[in-house]
C-alpha cells in the first residue's frame, strides 16, 4: 500500500510521517506532536471533531504546520543535479 506520505520537520528536528488522509496536530497539554492518526478521536461525522492525544489521552491536539521535507524515504534515485 502506498498511501502518499507527507514528511514534516519540526522544530527539534525529528521528522514525522502523515499520510495524506491524515495531518500534523501537536497536544495542546503534553507537546506530544504527530500525525492524527495515532490519535484517538471522539466522534466526528465531518473529520474535525476532537482528537485525543496517544500519549497523555487529553482531548485538546490542534493542528499545526511544519515545513514540509522533500524527497522520498525510499526509492532513492541518482540526484538529478
Ligand atoms: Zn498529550
Amino acid at each position: 500500500m502506498a498511501d502518499d506520505l507527507t514528511r514534516y520537520r519540526l522544530p527539534d528536528g525529528e521528522i514525522v510521517e502523515v499520510a495524506a488522509r491524515y495531518y500534523l496536530c501537536k497536544c495542546q497539554k503534553c507537546g506530544w506532536t504527530g500525525s492524527s492518526e495515532e490519535c484517538g478521536s471522539s466522534v466526528s461525522l465531518d473529520g474535525d471533531g476532537d482528537i485525543s492525544c496517544p500519549e497523555c489521552y487529553h482531548a485538546d491536539c490542534e493542528e499545526i504546520d511544519a515545513p514540509i521535507v522533500k524527497g522520498r524515504k525510499e526509492g532513492r534515485r541518482h540526484a538529478a543535479a
